[in-house]
């Protein structure tokens, strides 16, 4: 029998709701959302597009089903979106854009600081020609991989787009730690973007829901393409007010996951074999020299570490949360002496 995890370092995704956050839902008033009778749901979309600066919001169960929902707002059949090869809205969403919205995945290859080269972008958008799909989005993500992009480059990818006559989309699954790590509000990251989807699941420890915020016309467009792909609910405020919850209590508290990880990073750097990228955020990776790798990967998991591994265990991905505190990192460090003393 495996060891069960006790220190869970293997996602953002996996915190349980707390006592608090379980009452705010027991106790949340409710209706149909799909009449739009759903108090908490509207309250919490209008909340959300107001931190935003945006005209309006809509709650959809998951960060893929809001990028969907957006690219399918901004795109017809038979258009094109520029995006990331390491974007999640282009990896890791089951080619839904293509499969569900028939819309053409442009991707350019991410920059070691997870951008977008602003030349690259500007060379790839298609003239007026029958022969090119109709270039038609910019869609790019922050955090990316946990890095933080800066303002000053969101700006410029932006207003290279809107110069072209590009919509641009943010997929700011974890747009709230960018904010932390760069002291700026949530709503200065959205200005220079058309629509931006948000995740509640992630960092903000709510069990489901993203929120999709832009200006009411694509909102409205959205909201129809949701309830298309199956994703209009009904007495659902009863997840809304976890996301409320969410954003009262778990905003400002994101600082301690990036506080956490960096003391993380900087405990298991100090191990030669382990090769470690100093986070931007609340995600540490790792490379591990591969004579050790599984082995070291066996090592944690007998001691109750669950982390993320690929490529041999020579790869790692460990990602602080808050369900993991200042002692569940020192046991992990712990766990690492440990193994790495005598070798
Ligand atoms: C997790 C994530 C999503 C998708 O969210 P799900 O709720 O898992 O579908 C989208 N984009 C980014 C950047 C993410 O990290």
């Amino acid at each position: 029998m495996s060891t069960p995890i006790q220190h869970d370092f293997r996602s953002d995704t996996v915190t349980r709701p707390g006592p608090e956050m379980r009452a705010a839902m027991a106790s949340a008033e409710v209706g149909d959302d799909v009449f739009r009778d759903d108090p908490t749901v509207t309250r919490l979309e209008e909340t959300l597009a107001e931190r935003f600066g945006k005209d309006a919001g809509v709650f959809l169960t998951s960060g893929t089903q809001s990028n969907l929902t957006a690219l399918m707002a901004h795109c017809e059949r038979g258009d094109e979106f520029i995006v990331g090869q390491q974007a999640h809205a282009y990896r890791w969403e089951g080619g839904g854009a293509a499969v569900l919205g028939s819309i053409h995945p442009q991707p350019l290859s991410n920059q070691p600081d997870g951008s977008l080269a602003l030349s690259e972008i500007e060379e790839t958008i298609k003239p007026d020609d029958s022969h090119f799909a109709r270039t038609r989005l910019l869609a790019l993500e922050n955090t990316i991989g946990g890095k933080v992009l800066s303002h000053a480059y969101m700006e410029a990818a932006t207003a290279l787009a809107r110069r072209r006559g590009l919509a641009t989309h943010l997929d700011g699954a974890r747009v709230f730690n960018a904010a932390t790590a760069l002291k700026m509000p949530v709503a200065t990251l959205a200005r220079p973007f058309d629509t931006v989807s948000v995740c509640l699941s992630k960092g903000l420890g709510a069990p489901v829901g993203s929120v999709l915020v832009g200006s009411a016309p694509l909102i409205a467009k959205a909201r129809r393409t949701r309830k298309m792909l199956g994703g209009g609910l009904r007495q659902v405020g009863i997840l809304a007010a976890a996301g409320l919850y969410a954003l009262e209590h778990n905003v400002q508290r994101l600082a301690d996951d990036h506080a956490n990880a960096r003391t993380l990073a900087e405990g298991l750097a100090s191990f030669g074999q382990l090769k470690v990228a100093m986070p931007d955020t609340n995600i540490v990776f790792v490379e591990v020299d591969g004579a050790i790798a599984e082995a070291f990967s066996a090592h944690l998991a007998a001691h109750g570490i669950g982390i993320t591994s690929a490529y041999g265990a020579t790869k790692q991905r460990w990602v602080t949360h808050l369900d993991v505190d200042r002692t569940a990192v020192e046991n992990a460090l712990n766990a690492a002496r440990s193994f790495f003393a005598g070798r």
